[in-house]
Protein backbone atom coordinates (compact mmCIF):
# COMPACT_ATOMS: atom_id res chain seq x y z
CA UNK A 1 0.00 0.00 0.00
CA UNK A 2 1.68 3.06 -0.99
CA UNK A 3 1.92 5.97 2.03
CA UNK A 4 -0.43 8.54 1.43
CA UNK A 5 0.50 11.90 1.46
CA UNK A 6 -1.13 14.69 3.19
CA UNK A 7 -2.22 16.83 0.13
CA UNK A 8 -2.73 14.04 -1.67
CA UNK A 9 -5.28 12.84 1.39
CA UNK A 10 -6.63 16.26 1.57
CA UNK A 11 -8.05 16.66 -2.18
CA UNK A 12 -9.39 13.15 -2.07
CA UNK A 13 -11.20 14.57 1.43
CA UNK A 14 -12.75 17.54 -0.39
CA UNK A 15 -13.61 15.45 -3.25
CA UNK A 16 -15.78 13.23 -1.07
CA UNK A 17 -16.99 15.55 0.85
CA UNK A 18 -18.40 17.68 -1.99
CA UNK A 19 -19.91 14.74 -3.54
CA UNK A 20 -18.74 15.52 -6.63
CA UNK A 21 -15.63 14.19 -9.52
CA UNK A 22 -12.81 15.47 -10.32
CA UNK A 23 -11.27 15.93 -13.10
CA UNK A 24 -8.33 13.95 -14.01
CA UNK A 25 -4.53 16.63 -14.18
CA UNK A 26 -2.06 14.75 -16.69
CA UNK A 27 0.41 16.59 -16.29
CA UNK A 28 2.08 14.48 -13.59
CA UNK A 29 0.61 11.09 -15.30
CA UNK A 30 -1.29 10.36 -11.90
CA UNK A 31 -4.36 11.66 -9.92
CA UNK A 32 -5.57 10.67 -6.70
CA UNK A 33 -8.79 11.82 -7.27
CA UNK A 34 -12.17 10.64 -5.98
CA UNK A 35 -14.90 9.78 -8.66
CA UNK A 36 -18.51 10.98 -7.92
CA UNK A 37 -20.11 7.61 -8.89
CA UNK A 38 -17.45 5.41 -6.94
CA UNK A 39 -17.80 3.84 -3.39
CA UNK A 40 -17.36 6.47 -0.19
CA UNK A 41 -14.79 5.02 0.43
CA UNK A 42 -11.84 4.78 -2.25
CA UNK A 43 -8.49 3.62 -1.60
CA UNK A 44 -7.49 2.81 -5.50
CA UNK A 45 -4.96 5.23 -6.47
CA UNK A 46 -6.12 6.41 -10.69
CA UNK A 47 -3.88 6.97 -13.41
CA UNK A 48 -3.94 8.93 -16.06
CA UNK A 49 -1.19 7.83 -18.72
CA UNK A 50 -0.57 8.62 -22.77
CA UNK A 51 0.26 6.81 -25.31
CA UNK A 52 2.07 7.40 -28.12
CA UNK A 53 2.20 5.15 -31.08
CA UNK A 54 4.40 5.28 -34.82
CA UNK A 55 0.63 5.20 -36.63
CA UNK A 56 -1.22 7.79 -38.24
CA UNK A 57 -4.15 8.46 -36.34
CA UNK A 58 -7.22 5.81 -36.69
CA UNK A 59 -5.02 3.73 -38.53
CA UNK A 60 -6.56 0.56 -39.27
CA UNK A 61 -6.08 -2.55 -37.12
CA UNK A 62 -1.97 -0.77 -35.93
CA UNK A 63 -3.73 2.13 -34.38
CA UNK A 64 -7.69 0.19 -33.81
CA UNK A 65 -5.62 -2.15 -31.38
CA UNK A 66 -3.60 0.19 -29.56
CA UNK A 67 -6.72 2.33 -28.91
CA UNK A 68 -8.72 -1.38 -28.18
CA UNK A 69 -5.67 -2.24 -25.38
CA UNK A 70 -6.43 1.82 -23.94
CA UNK A 71 -10.13 0.43 -24.25
CA UNK A 72 -9.79 -2.59 -21.94
CA UNK A 73 -7.02 -1.24 -19.66
CA UNK A 74 -10.21 0.71 -18.48
CA UNK A 75 -12.45 -1.66 -18.32
CA UNK A 76 -10.27 -4.46 -16.49
CA UNK A 77 -9.24 -1.52 -14.10
CA UNK A 78 -12.66 -0.14 -13.61
CA UNK A 79 -11.40 3.50 -14.57
CA UNK A 80 -8.28 3.40 -12.36
CA UNK A 81 -5.88 3.43 -15.59
CA UNK A 82 -6.81 5.46 -18.33
CA UNK A 83 -4.34 6.13 -21.52
CA UNK A 84 -5.03 8.34 -24.21
CA UNK A 85 -4.14 7.09 -27.47
CA UNK A 86 -1.90 10.04 -29.97
CA UNK A 87 -1.68 9.13 -33.16
CA UNK A 88 2.17 9.90 -34.79
CA UNK A 89 2.99 13.32 -35.09
CA UNK A 90 -0.22 14.19 -32.51
CA UNK A 91 2.30 14.29 -29.59
CA UNK A 92 5.72 13.56 -30.96
CA UNK A 93 6.75 12.83 -34.26
CA UNK A 94 5.87 9.33 -35.10
CA UNK A 95 9.29 7.87 -35.44
CA UNK A 96 10.55 10.17 -31.57
CA UNK A 97 8.15 7.72 -29.43
CA UNK A 98 10.28 5.59 -28.47
CA UNK A 99 12.98 8.64 -27.64
CA UNK A 100 9.53 9.76 -25.82
CA UNK A 101 8.75 6.72 -23.81
CA UNK A 102 12.48 6.36 -22.98
CA UNK A 103 12.13 10.31 -21.48
CA UNK A 104 8.66 9.70 -19.75
CA UNK A 105 7.43 12.52 -21.97
CA UNK A 106 4.86 9.74 -22.73
CA UNK A 107 4.20 6.57 -20.18
CA UNK A 108 3.69 4.11 -22.95
CA UNK A 109 4.16 3.57 -27.00
CA UNK A 110 2.99 1.34 -29.81
CA UNK A 111 5.11 0.45 -32.62
CA UNK A 112 7.39 -1.92 -34.42
CA UNK A 113 10.87 -2.40 -32.58
CA UNK A 114 12.48 -2.16 -36.42
CA UNK A 115 12.48 1.65 -36.07
CA UNK A 116 14.60 1.72 -33.55
CA UNK A 117 17.51 -0.17 -35.24
CA UNK A 118 19.82 2.79 -35.10
CA UNK A 119 19.39 3.18 -31.14
CA UNK A 120 20.38 -0.53 -31.47
CA UNK A 121 20.68 -3.01 -34.93
CA UNK A 122 19.58 -5.97 -32.20
CA UNK A 123 16.12 -3.91 -31.85
CA UNK A 124 15.39 -5.95 -35.58
CA UNK A 125 15.29 -8.87 -34.70
CA UNK A 126 11.92 -8.39 -32.33
CA UNK A 127 10.19 -7.62 -35.36
CA UNK A 128 11.07 -8.80 -38.42
CA UNK A 129 13.96 -10.56 -40.40
CA UNK A 130 13.39 -11.53 -44.05
CA UNK A 131 12.88 -15.26 -44.26
CA UNK A 132 12.59 -15.18 -40.85
CA UNK A 133 9.87 -16.76 -38.56
CA UNK A 134 6.01 -16.17 -39.25
CA UNK A 135 3.62 -14.97 -36.59
CA UNK A 136 3.09 -17.97 -35.11
CA UNK A 137 6.62 -18.74 -34.91
CA UNK A 138 7.42 -15.66 -33.46
CA UNK A 139 4.93 -15.92 -30.65
CA UNK A 140 5.89 -19.10 -29.25
CA UNK A 141 9.86 -17.67 -29.47
CA UNK A 142 9.41 -14.40 -28.18
CA UNK A 143 6.51 -15.48 -25.66
CA UNK A 144 7.51 -19.17 -24.92
CA UNK A 145 11.06 -19.93 -26.13
CA UNK A 146 13.07 -16.68 -24.49
CA UNK A 147 12.65 -14.21 -26.82
CA UNK A 148 11.20 -11.87 -24.28
CA UNK A 149 13.52 -11.60 -21.74
CA UNK A 150 16.16 -10.97 -23.93
CA UNK A 151 14.15 -8.23 -25.56
CA UNK A 152 14.07 -6.73 -21.55
CA UNK A 153 17.78 -6.92 -21.21
CA UNK A 154 18.24 -5.11 -24.69
CA UNK A 155 15.54 -1.97 -23.75
CA UNK A 156 16.59 -1.85 -19.93
CA UNK A 157 19.59 0.68 -20.66
CA UNK A 158 16.66 2.44 -22.47
CA UNK A 159 14.44 2.56 -19.27
CA UNK A 160 11.68 1.07 -21.45
CA UNK A 161 9.99 -2.09 -20.80
CA UNK A 162 9.05 -4.29 -24.27
CA UNK A 163 5.68 -6.36 -24.26
CA UNK A 164 4.66 -7.90 -27.49
CA UNK A 165 1.43 -6.22 -28.70
CA UNK A 166 0.80 -7.68 -32.09
CA UNK A 167 1.46 -9.22 -35.69
CA UNK A 168 0.84 -8.66 -39.69
CA UNK A 169 0.92 -12.28 -40.38
CA UNK A 170 3.15 -12.61 -43.31
CA UNK A 171 2.89 -9.35 -45.73
CA UNK A 172 2.55 -9.87 -49.20
CA UNK A 173 6.05 -8.96 -51.68
CA UNK A 174 4.15 -5.60 -53.32
CA UNK A 175 3.14 -3.81 -55.74
CA UNK A 176 5.59 -4.26 -59.29
CA UNK A 177 4.63 -1.65 -62.03
CA UNK A 178 6.79 -4.37 -64.19
CA UNK A 179 7.11 -8.20 -63.94
CA UNK A 180 9.91 -9.80 -61.90
CA UNK A 181 11.43 -12.53 -63.59
CA UNK A 182 14.30 -13.45 -62.61
CA UNK A 183 16.81 -12.05 -60.31
CA UNK A 184 18.50 -9.58 -62.89
CA UNK A 185 15.21 -7.58 -62.57
CA UNK A 186 15.80 -6.36 -59.50
CA UNK A 187 18.44 -4.15 -60.75
CA UNK A 188 18.05 -0.65 -61.15
CA UNK A 189 14.69 -1.63 -59.39
CA UNK A 190 13.58 1.51 -56.99
CA UNK A 191 11.45 -0.09 -54.54
CA UNK A 192 9.80 1.61 -51.32
CA UNK A 193 11.26 -1.40 -48.48
CA UNK A 194 12.61 -0.14 -45.14
CA UNK A 195 14.49 -2.25 -43.16
CA UNK A 196 16.41 -5.21 -43.42
CA UNK A 197 14.50 -6.17 -46.24
CA UNK A 198 15.69 -2.65 -47.94
CA UNK A 199 19.38 -4.25 -47.76
CA UNK A 200 18.89 -7.06 -49.39
CA UNK A 201 17.10 -5.28 -52.28
CA UNK A 202 20.20 -3.07 -52.71
CA UNK A 203 22.42 -6.07 -52.71
CA UNK A 204 20.52 -7.48 -55.49
CA UNK A 205 21.17 -4.31 -57.28
CA UNK A 206 17.90 -2.40 -56.40
CA UNK A 207 17.97 0.81 -54.33
CA UNK A 208 15.73 1.18 -51.51
CA UNK A 209 13.92 4.02 -51.25
CA UNK A 210 12.20 5.35 -47.82
CA UNK A 211 9.25 7.38 -48.43
CA UNK A 212 6.88 8.77 -45.75
CA UNK A 213 3.10 6.48 -45.93
CA UNK A 214 1.68 9.54 -47.25
CA UNK A 215 4.01 9.60 -50.22
CA UNK A 216 4.01 6.16 -51.57
CA UNK A 217 1.03 6.60 -54.15
CA UNK A 218 2.07 9.57 -55.40
CA UNK A 219 5.64 8.46 -56.03
CA UNK A 220 4.33 5.11 -57.16
CA UNK A 221 2.05 6.94 -59.58
CA UNK A 222 4.60 8.96 -60.89
CA UNK A 223 7.08 6.64 -61.46
CA UNK A 224 9.73 7.89 -58.83
CA UNK A 225 9.39 4.52 -57.69
CA UNK A 226 8.66 1.43 -59.40
CA UNK A 227 7.71 -0.47 -56.55
CA UNK A 228 6.23 -0.56 -52.82
CA UNK A 229 5.69 -2.77 -50.19
CA UNK A 230 3.34 -1.98 -47.98
CA UNK A 231 1.60 -4.80 -45.57
CA UNK A 232 -1.38 -6.98 -46.94
CA UNK A 233 -4.49 -6.75 -49.44
CA UNK A 234 -6.39 -4.97 -46.52
CA UNK A 235 -3.95 -1.68 -46.29
CA UNK A 236 -2.55 -1.92 -49.73
CA UNK A 237 -6.27 -1.96 -50.90
CA UNK A 238 -6.88 0.96 -48.85
CA UNK A 239 -4.08 2.89 -50.07
CA UNK A 240 -5.10 2.61 -53.61
CA UNK A 241 -2.19 0.82 -55.10
CA UNK A 242 -3.60 -1.63 -57.29
CA UNK A 243 -5.05 1.67 -59.49
CA UNK A 244 -1.32 2.24 -60.33
CA UNK A 245 0.26 -0.86 -60.68
CA UNK A 246 -0.38 -4.33 -61.65
CA UNK A 247 1.94 -6.89 -60.44
CA UNK A 248 1.05 -7.64 -56.59
CA UNK A 249 3.90 -10.33 -55.53
CA UNK A 250 4.10 -12.87 -52.77
CA UNK A 251 4.92 -13.77 -50.60
CA UNK A 252 6.54 -10.94 -48.25
CA UNK A 253 9.70 -12.62 -47.18
CA UNK A 254 11.37 -9.36 -45.83
CA UNK A 255 8.03 -9.55 -43.46
CA UNK A 256 7.33 -12.74 -42.69
CA UNK A 257 5.22 -12.07 -39.08
CA UNK A 258 6.02 -8.45 -38.37
CA UNK A 259 5.52 -8.19 -34.06
CA UNK A 260 4.15 -5.23 -32.88
CA UNK A 261 5.37 -3.79 -29.77
CA UNK A 262 4.12 -1.69 -26.76
CA UNK A 263 7.24 -0.43 -24.34
CA UNK A 264 6.36 0.87 -20.85
CA UNK A 265 8.61 3.77 -19.42
CA UNK A 266 10.08 1.56 -16.68
CA UNK A 267 9.38 4.04 -13.70
CA UNK A 268 5.80 4.31 -14.83
CA UNK A 269 5.45 0.54 -15.19
CA UNK A 270 7.01 0.29 -11.65
CA UNK A 271 5.01 2.31 -10.01
CA UNK A 272 1.54 0.78 -10.82
CA UNK A 273 0.51 -1.46 -8.55
CA UNK A 274 0.66 -5.44 -8.92
CA UNK A 275 -2.89 -5.60 -10.40
CA UNK A 276 -2.45 -2.72 -12.86
CA UNK A 277 0.64 -4.41 -14.16
CA UNK A 278 -0.83 -7.66 -14.66
CA UNK A 279 -4.01 -5.76 -16.19
CA UNK A 280 -1.46 -4.02 -18.77
CA UNK A 281 0.04 -7.52 -19.77
CA UNK A 282 -3.39 -9.20 -19.99
CA UNK A 283 -4.82 -6.68 -22.28
CA UNK A 284 -1.44 -6.35 -24.49
CA UNK A 285 -2.10 -9.83 -24.72
CA UNK A 286 -5.49 -9.77 -25.82
CA UNK A 287 -4.15 -6.90 -28.62
CA UNK A 288 -1.47 -9.34 -29.62
CA UNK A 289 -3.94 -11.68 -30.44
CA UNK A 290 -6.78 -9.58 -31.43
CA UNK A 291 -4.20 -7.75 -34.30
CA UNK A 292 -3.19 -10.96 -35.54
CA UNK A 293 -6.98 -12.19 -36.43
CA UNK A 294 -7.99 -9.17 -37.45
CA UNK A 295 -5.20 -8.93 -40.33
CA UNK A 296 -6.33 -12.44 -41.11
CA UNK A 297 -9.44 -11.92 -41.63
CA UNK A 298 -9.81 -8.47 -43.54
CA UNK A 299 -6.72 -9.54 -45.31
CA UNK A 300 -8.49 -12.66 -46.81
CA UNK A 301 -11.71 -10.46 -47.38
CA UNK A 302 -9.77 -7.75 -49.32
CA UNK A 303 -7.81 -9.86 -51.23
CA UNK A 304 -11.27 -11.07 -53.08
CA UNK A 305 -12.02 -7.68 -53.33
CA UNK A 306 -8.64 -6.50 -55.16
CA UNK A 307 -9.34 -9.41 -57.33
CA UNK A 308 -13.01 -8.77 -58.23
CA UNK A 309 -12.33 -4.80 -58.36
CA UNK A 310 -9.33 -5.03 -60.61
CA UNK A 311 -8.84 -7.37 -62.83
CA UNK A 312 -5.90 -5.95 -64.32
CA UNK A 313 -3.96 -6.74 -61.34
CA UNK A 314 -1.77 -10.36 -61.69
CA UNK A 315 -1.40 -11.69 -58.06
CA UNK A 316 1.89 -13.53 -58.66
CA UNK A 317 4.65 -15.49 -57.05
CA UNK A 318 8.09 -14.34 -56.93
CA UNK A 319 9.89 -16.50 -59.06
CA UNK A 320 12.12 -19.57 -57.16
CA UNK A 321 15.16 -18.18 -58.52
CA UNK A 322 14.51 -14.81 -57.09
CA UNK A 323 13.18 -16.26 -53.53
CA UNK A 324 16.54 -18.09 -53.69
CA UNK A 325 18.85 -15.26 -53.86
CA UNK A 326 16.97 -13.32 -52.04
CA UNK A 327 17.62 -15.60 -49.00
CA UNK A 328 21.11 -15.29 -49.43
CA UNK A 329 21.28 -11.89 -50.02
CA UNK A 330 19.35 -11.93 -46.41
CA UNK A 331 21.74 -14.22 -44.79
CA UNK A 332 24.94 -12.11 -45.85
CA UNK A 333 22.74 -8.55 -44.49
CA UNK A 334 22.35 -10.46 -41.10
CA UNK A 335 26.20 -11.50 -40.93
CA UNK A 336 27.15 -8.65 -41.40
CA UNK A 337 25.09 -6.83 -38.77
CA UNK A 338 25.65 -9.71 -36.05
CA UNK A 339 29.45 -9.89 -36.90
CA UNK A 340 29.76 -5.81 -35.83
CA UNK A 341 27.34 -5.98 -33.04
CA UNK A 342 27.40 -8.43 -29.84
CA UNK A 343 23.66 -7.34 -28.67
CA UNK A 344 22.71 -8.63 -32.20
CA UNK A 345 24.66 -11.71 -31.86
CA UNK A 346 22.91 -12.60 -29.29
CA UNK A 347 19.57 -12.13 -30.10
CA UNK A 348 20.04 -13.86 -33.10
CA UNK A 349 21.84 -16.71 -32.07
CA UNK A 350 18.82 -17.23 -29.48
CA UNK A 351 16.27 -16.20 -32.66
CA UNK A 352 17.82 -19.06 -34.83
CA UNK A 353 18.49 -21.65 -32.85
CA UNK A 354 14.60 -21.55 -31.98
CA UNK A 355 13.76 -20.95 -35.76
CA UNK A 356 15.94 -24.04 -36.76
CA UNK A 357 14.02 -26.37 -34.05
CA UNK A 358 10.54 -25.18 -34.66
CA UNK A 359 10.93 -25.15 -38.48
CA UNK A 360 11.65 -28.97 -37.87
CA UNK A 361 8.12 -29.43 -35.84
CA UNK A 362 6.33 -26.90 -38.36
CA UNK A 363 7.19 -29.09 -41.55
CA UNK A 364 5.40 -32.15 -39.47
CA UNK A 365 3.01 -30.14 -38.49
CA UNK A 366 1.40 -26.86 -40.20
CA UNK A 367 2.94 -27.33 -43.51
CA UNK A 368 1.87 -31.05 -43.44
CA UNK A 369 -1.27 -30.16 -42.96
CA UNK A 370 -1.62 -27.21 -45.41
CA UNK A 371 -0.07 -29.55 -47.69
CA UNK A 372 -3.05 -32.11 -47.42
CA UNK A 373 -5.98 -29.19 -47.36
CA UNK A 374 -4.55 -26.99 -49.91
CA UNK A 375 -4.48 -24.22 -48.01
CA1 LIG B 1 5.66 -3.82 -44.68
Amino acid sequence: MSKLNRRDFLKRASAVAAGSSLLAACGSGETNNADGAAPAVQTGKKYQWKMVTTWPPGFPVLGEGAELFAKWVEEMSAGRLKIRVYGGGELVPALESFEAVSQGVSEMGHGASYYWAGKSAATQFFCAVPFGMNAQQMNAWVISGGGLQLWEELYAPFNLVPIPCGNTGVQMGGWFKRKINSLVDLKGLKMRIPGLGGKVIEKAGGSAVLSAGGEIFTNLERGVIDATEWIGPYHDYKMGFPRVANYYYYPGWHEPGSVLELIVNRAAYEGLPGDLQAIVRAAALRANNWMLCEFEAQNNFYLKKIREEYPNTEVLRFPDDVLSGLKQYADEVIQEIIADDPASRKVYESFDNFRQQIGAWSVLSEKAYYDVVGG
